[in-house]
């Protein structure tokens, strides 16, 4: 891992939210808007796994049965990698993203939602809004998308 990333790891976000949130003029408001926040995720969640489910069910017949039957019977999605089979890509896709809104859900109970990983700072609403379960601000989010892309290159 580049030392970049390390030294970044070390600003926790979470001193930063604490005064975030003894600044802020209405807590009743914000409270209200994160519970809001909280149910549209919820849902998000619940509309991921009906998506993923349907599809596992176009994977029952035929070759890919096994597999299918196995990650029925975890009834865990997580803990199946899927990430090799390319005809279950999609499934991998919902399992990201439901990773995602697990940590963001795990975020607005810590009190720490909307807040940048990497640098601490606020990420904007107008960002949020577009994508509710955003764990960067748009600065540290093209950043590490640059490293990634580079690290890929070099690999
Ligand atoms: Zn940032």
């Amino acid at each position: 891992m580049p030392k970049k990333i390390e030294e970044k790891k070390k600003s926790k976000p979470t001193k930063k939210s604490q005064e975030l949130k003894e600044k802020t003029p209405s807590v009743k408001e914000e409270e209200g808007r994160m519970e809001e926040l909280r149910k549209l995720l919820i849902r998000k969640r619940e509309q991921i796994v009906k998506e993923a489910t349907e599809e596992i069910k176009k994977f029952k017949s035929g070759e890919k049965r096994q597999l299918v039957e196995t990650v029925l019977d975890d009834g865990d999605l997580s803990v199946v990698d899927l990430a090799e089979d390319i005809s279950l890509r999609h499934l991998s896709a919902h399992r990201e993203t439901l990773v995602k809104i697990d940590n963001a859900l795990r975020k607005l109970e810590e009190g720490t939602y909307g807040i940048c990983e990497d640098c601490g700072d606020e990420i904007s609403k107008e960002r949020l809004k577009i994508m509710p379960f955003a764990i960067l601000c748009r600065d540290c989010q093209e950043k590490r998308e640059l490293l990634e892309k580079i690290e890929r290159e070099e690999e």
